[in-house]
């Protein structure tokens, strides 16, 4: 056998020292790249199978199996997938094939270069074996292509590598990493890539939701023959057999038909998505096919986290490309207002070596968490209207939890202000409980009440004795009343609905418009007139402390209050704004 040498394309030569100088930090990540890899190559064989099922050369179990050799120091994954020729290995692992990844290393500026965390997530797919291994062996032969048309490639990742020819009965790929020393036993221990609970903890972390089985050797327990009898436990070891047990779930939840999948599953799924050991309260799920295609499982917990309002909390979904883990906390896939919605999105238009940085730019990421936020406003509109009890307490459960926080939403996202407001819901002058929906309201409104009336207060409390409702009790008409801290910043947002304007009844001159008759008019400008000495001097006693001092027909009551002009901080969001150190 002859064996070849080539030289790296420059481009590689760069990525190589870029991969094994800045991810020291991130070495984890090559059991991503590399089962990925073994997954795609078993797509691609499928996809050319259902045309050809000859390939399959009688074996159409799919698999990917990871085998650790102690002595040698090596670890190997394998995959029966589509295989590579000599020419495909040379063009796929001696050059950098895409464009793509040639461009973004052009623009790594050199402090970006040095920041593992940048190129780590950008994703070095191959080389990535080179972070861990000093010496990398690939034997391959494709598809269809007879056994003796096998290639061993080998690399030391510095600049050449060798192929050779050989003889390879069994179709696919195998990968082979020389550890390094420092990642088969390092002092702190951290680092060992030939401990099968390593592992088996990274493919979890990574690859559980590959559809494909990944499997590694099973070890079973073996005392020896011999026993000291008064030894406390039984001597023994773990011995590797023949036999293959599959390491990961092989089955990827949300790829799933949504008929198929039963709550508990669901629910099991939530929790480990969440680390929530509750269920939870609702979910939806299902395939977007749009500008962007995607799978979309979103879910709503029980329990708001303690920390939702905190500015710093982890927040997002979990983003997969295909199948394969990309990253936990993706923020841009929902709006700030549904952070506590939980979740993953897989999206196949969305590249593997997506960052974080990239998702803040793509308007793939845009549509896909516009997509988002309608599909899950839309599942609690169905909550809000159901007929069914269960829902509507499943509704209450979740205004309970949330509704302060989603009232963010009437700043933030403007295009969906509607659907949020239909989704609010007050105690009002009239009825205690938090129940009443804008459009509850309306139906309730006075023939000739032009406005939906409301009052922004620190509690109940002090909302319904406030002096502001005297008149409207009196003249029977319902007033909303707003409670939450987030109200009145969040109802500067909102100043109609379907048409009808939102008044709050403790800004400027209330008008009642045709609540107020031709008798009650004339009586005001009676008692203007009437009241215009006491209002001078009271103007010229409070100086510029007060900006006018107005006769009033808003109370029955009380003597006097203070309202703020239109526009103006009421003495509530004053407050929260000084609180807020503002
Ligand atoms: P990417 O997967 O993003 O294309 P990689 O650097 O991970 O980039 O892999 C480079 C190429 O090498 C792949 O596109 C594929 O053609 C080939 N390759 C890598 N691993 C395998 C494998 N296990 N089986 C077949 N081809 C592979
Ligand atoms: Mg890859």
């Amino acid at each position: 056998m002859t064996i070849k040498n080539h030289t790296f394309e420059t481009e590689v030569n760069q990525l190589l020292h870029l991969v094994t100088h800045s991810l020291y930090s991130n070495p984890d990540i090559f059991v991503r790249e590399l089962v990925s890899n073994a997954s795609d190559a078993c797509d691609k064989l499928r996809f050319l199978a259902t045309s050809d099922d000859s390939l399959y050369e009688n074996d159409g179990e799919l698999a990917i199996k990871i085998e650790i050799d102690k002595d040698a120091k090596t670890l190997t994954i394998s995959d029966n997938g589509i295989g590579m020729n000599e020419a495909d290995v040379i063009d796929n692992l001696g050059t950098i094939a895409k464009s793509g990844t040639k461009a973004f290393l052009d623009k790594l500026s050199d402090a970006d270069k040095k920041d593992g965390n940048l190129i780590g997530q950008f994703g070095v797919g191959f080389y990535s074996g080179f972070i861990v291994a000093e010496k990398i062996t690939v034997e391959t032969r494709k598809a269809g292509e007879p056994s003796s048309e096998g290639v061993r490639w080998v690399s030391d990742g510095t600049g050449s590598f060798t192929t050779e020819t050989i003889d390879k009965p069994t179709r696919g790929t195998s990968i082979t990493l020389h550890l390094k020393d420092e990642f088969v036993e390092r002092e702190d221990g951290e680092y060992s890539y030939l401990d099968r609970y390593k592992i088996k903890s990274l493919v979890s972390k990574y690859s559980d939701h590959i559809s494909l089985p990944i499997q590694m050797r099973k070890e079973v327990w073996q005392e020896d023959a011999e026993q000291d009898e008064n030894a406390p436990v039984p001597n023994g070891e773990m011995i590797l057999t023949d036999e293959w047990e599959t390491i990961n779930k092989a089955s990827a939840l949300w790829t799933r038909t949504p008929s198929e999948i039963g709550d508990d599953e669901y629910s099991e799924f939530y929790k480990t998505v969440s680390y929530d050991f509750d269920e939870p309260l609702t979910w939806t799920h299902n395939r977007v096919e749009g500008r962007v295609q995607y799978t979309q499982l979103l879910y709503i917990p029980k329990k708001a986290p303690f920390d939702l309002y905190a500015r710093e909390q982890q927040r997002g979904l979990k983003l997969y490309v295909k199948r394969v883990f990309i990253m936990d906390d993706a923020e841009q896939l929902l709006p700030m207002y549904l952070r506590f919605v939980k979740g993953v999105i897989d999206s196949a238009d969305l590249p593997l070596n997506v960052s974080r940085e990239i998702l803040q730019e793509s308007r793939d990421v845009k549509s896909i968490r516009e997509g988002n936020a309608r599909r899950v406003l839309t599942l609690l509109a169905s909550l809000a209207s159901s007929e069914d009890e269960a829902k509507q307490a499943k509704f209450a459960d979740f205004y309970k939890e949330f509704g302060d926080v989603i009232k963010e939403g009437l700043g933030e996202d403007k295009a969906n202000q509607e659907r949020i407001a239909k989704l609010l819901r007050y105690a009002t002058s009239t009825n205690d409980s938090v129940e009443t929906s804008f459009a509850d309201y309306k139906a309730r409104m006075k023939d000739g009440q032009k406005a939906i009336y409301y009052l922004t207060a620190e509690n109940l409390v002090s909302a319904k004795n406030s002096p502001q409702l005297e008149l409207f009790n009196k003249k029977g008409i319902e007033v909303i009343l707003m409670t939450s801290k987030v109200d009145e910043w969040a109802m500067n947002f909102l100043t109609e609905l379907d048409g009808t304007p939102l008044q709050n009844i403790a800004k400027g001159a209330v008008d009642l418009g045709d609540l107020t008759d031709d008798a009650e008019k004339e009586e005001v400008k009676k008692q203007e007139e009437a009241f215009k000495p006491v209002v001078e001097r009271l103007k010229g006693v409070l100086g510029g402390r007060a900006k006018d001092v107005r006769v009033t027909s808003r109370l029955v009551d009380s003597p006097a209050c203070l309202v703020v002009g239109d526009g103006e901080l009421t003495p509530q969001m004053a407050q929260m704004l000084k609180a807020m150190g503002q």
